[in-house]
């Protein structure tokens, strides 16, 4: 298929496709083309713009494949013991920086949010349904799985 930009009488462009450049002559000598907007058939193609129309192309992707970030202690250890490993410092930062509230955690954020309580970092234990009307007042929350105490041991 090519398409042409064309261009009526009335200066109107629009665009046709094609079989080929000869099945445009074609089609323009019989009068069957005519100007979507005013119906003319006087319609002559504008020469600057034309082009084919391949098909579709797969986009092309660069070459290399996705490297993950490493770091030097990671190099050469199996990827679930650094995974492990990520998520216990993660864990201890948690535990050491934050004030566990328990199952206050729910109202104690809110306090905080509405600047009642002091602002701190706090932890602590809410139900899926205090979570979801903690995060519909627009007051953020993590969820953060934290496993019972003795099995960090
Ligand atoms: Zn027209």
């Amino acid at each position: 298929m090519i398409v042409f930009d064309l261009l009526c009488a009335s200066s109107h462009r629009f665009e046709g496709w094609f079989g080929s450049a000869a099945d445009f002559a074609a089609q323009r000598e019989r009068g069957l083309l005519t100007c979507p907007t005013c119906g003319s058939s006087k319609v002559h193609r504008v020469p600057s713009a034309t082009r084919a129309n391949l098909g579709a192309e797969p986009p092309k992707v660069p070459a290399k494949p996705n490297q993950p970030v490493k770091t030097p202690d990671m190099e050469g250890k199996d990827p679930f013991a650094i995974a492990q490993m990520l998520y216990s410092r993660m864990l201890d930062e948690l535990l050491t920086k934050t004030e566990d509230v328990g199952k206050d955690f729910p109202a104690e954020a809110r306090k905080i949010f509405y600047k009642e309580s002091p602002n701190r970092a706090i932890r602590g234990q809410a139900t899926e349904q205090e979570h979801d009307e903690l995060v519909d007042e627009g007051i953020p929350v993590a969820r953060f799985p934290v496993p019972p105490k003795d099995s960090l041991n």
